[in-house]
C-alpha cells in the first residue's frame, strides 16, 4: 500500500510550469508590480496567449477587445493574472494525467470548471473574498485527486471510481484503502509547491469548512459552496442537492434562496466559457431543466429541514457564551484529528489554556466582568490560531486547542504567541457599567503532542491529560507561561500542587521524586477502570497504567517501563484474587508507597486477609458509585486504612 510520501515523491506526479513558480515567487513580495509579472508571462506565449484570450471572452466581460497582454493584464490586475497563470498552469500540467480506462478525468473537469465558475460569482455576490483567488483556490482544491490519478494510476483509478460525483463519500472510500486521502494529498503537493497558504487550506479544508479557522473561513466556504453548486449541476434531478446549496448559500453568506437560482445560472452559463478557455470537454447541463427543478425545491420542505439541521448541529456544538466550539465538539474532533494524524504519520497537538486567578475577576468585579474576560479570551484565542488549529472551550475557564500537523515544538511556539497575544493588552471591560474600564489578563498554557507514528495507546483522554498536567506546571512556574508535556515533567512538575492556594495536593506523599503520581490500576471491569483512571488522572502531574488482570500486572512489570507508587486492586479477577497480588506487586515495585484493594462483597474477614497479606486497605467498591471523587481522595489518604 502507498503511504503520501510515496505519492509525492512518484516521479509520473505533475509538476507546476516555470512560469507558475515564478509569478508565485513574485506575487510573494508585497512590492511586486504588474510589469515584472508582465516580463515573466510574456516568457510563455502560450499562457500569454490565453490570458489574452480569457480578457476578451465573455468571462471577463471586457467592453473592448484588447489585444495587447500589458494593457490587458493591467485592466485584469495583479490577482487575477496571478490566477489565470495558475489556472492554465494547472490545466497544462496536468493535461497528461489520466486517459487510462478506469481514469476517465472528464467527470473531475467538469465538477472543478464549473466549482471554479461558482466560486468567482459568489464571491462577487457576497463580497466575502476576493474572486480571483476564490477562483483558482477552488480550481486547484483536487489537485490530491490528480496527483493520486497521475502516482497512483489503476490503485486509486477503482476507488475514484465508486465515488466520482460525491467526495465527501469520496474521501471516506480513499481512507478506507489508502493511509490518506485525496485532501491531505492535495494540501501536501501545495505546500511543496508552494502556493499560497489560504490555497492550502481550501484544499485540506474543503469537505470539513466548518473546522477551518477564522483566517482563511470565507474562501474554505465559498469553495465548498461552489462543490456544492457544482454537484447540484451535475446531477439532474437530485433537488437535495439544490437545497443543500440554499441552505449552506444562507447559513455561510446570508444569501436568501430567490438568489441562488441566479447563482446556479450564470455559474452554468461561465463553466461553458471556461471550459472552451481551458481547452477542456465539458457537457453543460440543460440549465433551464436543472433550473425549474431548482425553483421547485426550494419551496418544498427540504430547505427548511436543511436549515433546521444545520441551526441544530450548530447550535448543539458551539458555546453559548463564547462562539467558540464546545465540549462536545471538541471531543469529535479531537478524536478525528488522531485518527487522522495517525493514519498519515503526522504530529498532533492539543493546547490547554487556563485563565490565571480567574475566580477573583469574579469575586472583586462580577460575574458579567468575568464574563466579558472569557468572551474576549475566546476571541483573541481564536483570532490568535486562526487556520492553524480548533479552538474549544471545554470548560469554565478553560480552553483546548487542537493544533493539527504540528509537532510539539511549534505548537510551544504558537502558544507562546497566544500567551504575548492576551497579556500584551488589557481586556475592555466598557461594557460592564459600574468598573474600571480594562482589566489585565493572563493565562497559563500547557502542551501536549503526538509523533509522527505513535501508537494505539496514545488516546485523547491521555493526550488531553498531558497538556492538562502541562498546564498546571505553568501554573505553578509562577503562571503567565508555556510548559510542554515532557520538558514540563523535568521542571515543575513536582512543585505544583503546593503551589495552588486552597488546594492541597492530596497524593502530595505518594509521588515520585520527579513529581509524578503513578497509579497501577488492576481492575476487569472496563467502565470501573476507565472511570478511576480519568478520575485519578485529574489530580496533577498523574500517570494511571490500566491492567485488566494478574497476567497484565506481571507483563507490565516485565517491560520494567512503569514504576508505581501506588497500586489499586480489585479483589476480583479473572485469574485470581486481587490480595494474592499484594505481595508479589510489593516486590516487583519497590517504589510502592501503597497498595489498595477494593472489593464489592466487603467482608471483615477480606479486610483482614487484605492487610495481612501487605495490603495498606481495603476499600467497598460500592463507594465509588456513590462520590467516586471523594472515595479516591478517600484511597489517597489515610481514610483507606480504616476502611
Ligand atoms: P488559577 O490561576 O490557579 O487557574 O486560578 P483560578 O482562580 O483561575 O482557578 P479556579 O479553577 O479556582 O477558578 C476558576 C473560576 O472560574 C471559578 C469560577 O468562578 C470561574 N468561572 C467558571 N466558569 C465561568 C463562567 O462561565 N463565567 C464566569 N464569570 N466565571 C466562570
Ligand atoms: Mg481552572
Ligand atoms: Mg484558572
Amino acid at each position: 500500500m502507498s503511504t503520501i510520501d510515496q505519492v509525492l515523491a512518484c516521479p509520473t506526479l505533475p509538476s507546476l510550469p516555470a512560469v507558475a513558480v515564478e509569478v508565485l515567487a513574485l506575487t510573494r513580495s508585497p512590492s511586486v508590480s504588474l510589469t515584472d509579472i508582465s516580463k515573466v508571462v510574456q516568457n510563455d506565449p502560450g499562457i500569454a496567449a490565453k490570458i489574452l484570450k480569457t480578457v476578451n471572452s465573455s468571462f471577463y466581460g471586457l467592453q473592448q477587445p484588447c489585444s495587447r497582454l500589458d494593457r490587458a493584464m493591467s485592466y485584469l490586475g495583479l490577482q487575477a493574472v496571478k490566477s489565470l497563470v495558475l489556472g492554465f498552469s494547472l490545466v497544462d500540467a496536468t493535461r497528461r494525467v489520466g486517459g487510462g480506462p478506469g481514469t476517465d478525468l472528464k467527470a473531475h473537469w467538469r465538477r472543478t470548471i464549473f466549482a471554479a465558475a461558482a466560486a468567482r460569482h459568489i464571491a462577487q455576490l457576497t463580497h466575502a473574498a476576493d474572486a480571483d483567488e476564490c477562483f483558482t483556490a477552488t480550481l486547484f482544491q483536487d489537485i490530491g485527486v490528480l496527483a493520486c490519478v497521475a502516482a497512483l494510476g489503476d490503485e486509486y483509478a477503482s476507488t475514484l471510481a465508486t465515488a466520482p460525483d460525491d467526495h465527501d463519500l469520496l474521501c471516506r472510500h480513499e481512507r478506507e484503502v489508502f493511509p490518506f486521502d485525496h485532501t491531505t494529498v492535495g494540501a501536501e503537493l501545495a505546500k511543496r509547491w508552494k502556493l499560497p497558504d489560504v490555497f492550502t487550506e481550501v484544499i485540506r479544508k474543503h469537505h470539513a469548512p466548518d473546522s477551518s479557522g477564522l483566517n482563511h473561513a470565507p474562501v474554505v466556504r465559498i469553495a465548498a459552496l461552489s462543490m456544492y453548486i457544482s454537484e447540484a449541476l451535475s446531477t439532474p434531478g437530485a433537488q437535495a442537492l439544490v437545497a443543500r446549496v440554499a441552505s449552506k448559500a444562507d447559513a455561510w453568506f446570508a444569501i436568501p434562496a430567490e438568489r441562488v437560482a441566479e447563482l446556479l445560472k450564470s455559474t452554468a452559463a461561465s463553466a461553458s466559457e471556461l471550459a472552451k478557455l481551458f481547452e477542456q470537454d465539458v457537457s453543460i447541463p440543460n440549465a433551464a431543466l436543472i433550473l425549474a427543478e431548482a425553483q421547485e425545491s426550494l419551496v418544498t420542505g427540504q430547505l427548511q429541514m436543511h436549515r433546521e439541521a444545520d441551526r441544530l448541529k450548530a447550535e448543539t456544538q458551539t458555546d453559548t457564551l463564547t462562539g467558540v466550539w464546545n465540549r462536545r465538539r471538541f471531543d469529535t474532533d479531537f478524536a478525528n484529528a488522531i485518527e487522522k494524524a495517525r493514519a498519515n504519520a503526522e504530529p498532533l497537538s492539543v493546547v490547554m489554556l487556563d485563565a490565571d486567578k480567574f475566580k477573583s475577576v469574579n469575586d472583586k468585579l462580577g460575574h458579567a466582568a468575568g464574563d466579558a474576560v472569557l468572551k474576549q479570551l475566546a476571541a483573541r484565542t481564536r483570532d490568535t490560531i486562526g487556520a492553524l488549529g480548533t479552538v474549544c472551550r471545554i470548560g469554565g475557564e478553560e480552553f483546548a486547542i487542537i493544533l493539527p500537523a504540528h509537532d510539539s515544538k511549534q505548537a510551544g511556539q504558537i502558544a507562546e504567541r497566544l500567551r504575548g497575544a492576551i497579556a500584551a493588552a488589557p481586556m475592555d471591560l466598557s461594557e460592564v457599567e459600574g468598573i474600571a474600564p480594562t482589566l489585565a489578563v493572563t493565562v497559563s498554557l500547557g502542551v501536549a503532542s503526538m509523533e509522527p507514528g505513535a501508537g494505539d495507546e496514545t488516546t485523547a483522554d491521555k493526550l488531553l491529560a498531558q497538556a492538562d498536567q502541562a498546564m498546571y506546571a505553568a501554573k505553578s512556574s509562577g503562571r503567565n507561561c508555556v510548559r510542554t508535556a515532557g520538558e514540563a515533567r523535568a521542571a515543575d512538575t513536582g512543585r505544583r500542587a503546593a503551589d495552588k492556594p486552597g488546594s492541597p495536593d492530596p497524593a502530595g506523599a505518594l509521588r515520585a521524586a520527579d513529581g509524578i503520581l503513578r497509579v497501577l490500576v488492576v481492575e476487569d471491569d472496563p467502565l470501573a477502570g476507565k472511570l478511576l483512571s480519568m478520575l485519578l488522572q485529574r489530580l496533577p502531574c498523574t500517570e494511571v497504567r490500566l491492567a485488566g488482570s494478574g497476567a497484565e500486572v506481571e507483563s507490565i512489570f516485565g517491560s520494567n517501563d512503569f514504576a508505581p507508587c501506588i497500586a489499586i486492586i480489585d479483589n476480583n479477577l479473572p485469574d485470581g484474587r486481587g490480595v494474592d497480588l499484594v505481595a508479589a506487586i510489593r516486590k516487583l515495585a519497590p517504589s510502592i508507597r501503597k497498595v489498595i484493594v477494593m472489593t464489592a462483597t466487603p467482608t471483615p474477614a477480606l479486610s483482614k486477609a487484605a492487610l495481612e497479606a501487605g495490603a495498606d486497605g481495603m476499600v467497598p467498591k460500592a463507594d465509588m458509585c456513590k462520590d467516586i471523587g471523594r472515595w479516591v481522595l478517600q484511597l489517597l489518604g489515610p481514610a483507606a486504612k480504616a476502611a
